[in-house]
């Protein structure tokens, strides 16, 4: 029984590894589907030690005005009219 738990988690040790990345789902399924055979394993486990290649967002730029609903160009904040077509915005 203690074998038999041993096996699963090292068979699934590359998906213990990625539980925090955001390729988790990818990097399970592999290992689900072709950690059977010894070289999917294998590339389970590397994708799982990859470094993370993803620069974070660190901020996102919000707009700071409305736009015209008529032409699509962006008002400042605060206008009620569009500066490109005069209306209501
Ligand atoms: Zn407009």
């Amino acid at each position: 029984m203690l074998f038999l738990i041993f096996s699963v988690l090292l068979y699934f040790l590359p998906t213990i590894i990625a539980r925090d990345k955001p390729d988790a789902t990818a990097i399970f399924l592999v290992n689900l589907l072709f950690g059977w055979t010894i070289i999917g394993w294998f590339v389970a486990l590397i994708w799982a030690c990859a470094e993370q290649r993803y620069a974070p967002v660190r901020a996102v730029l919000v707009s700071s005005g409305r736009f015209c609903s008529q032409c699509g160009r962006l008002s400042p904040y605060g206008a009620h009219f569009c500066s490109a077509c005069d209306r209501a915005v």
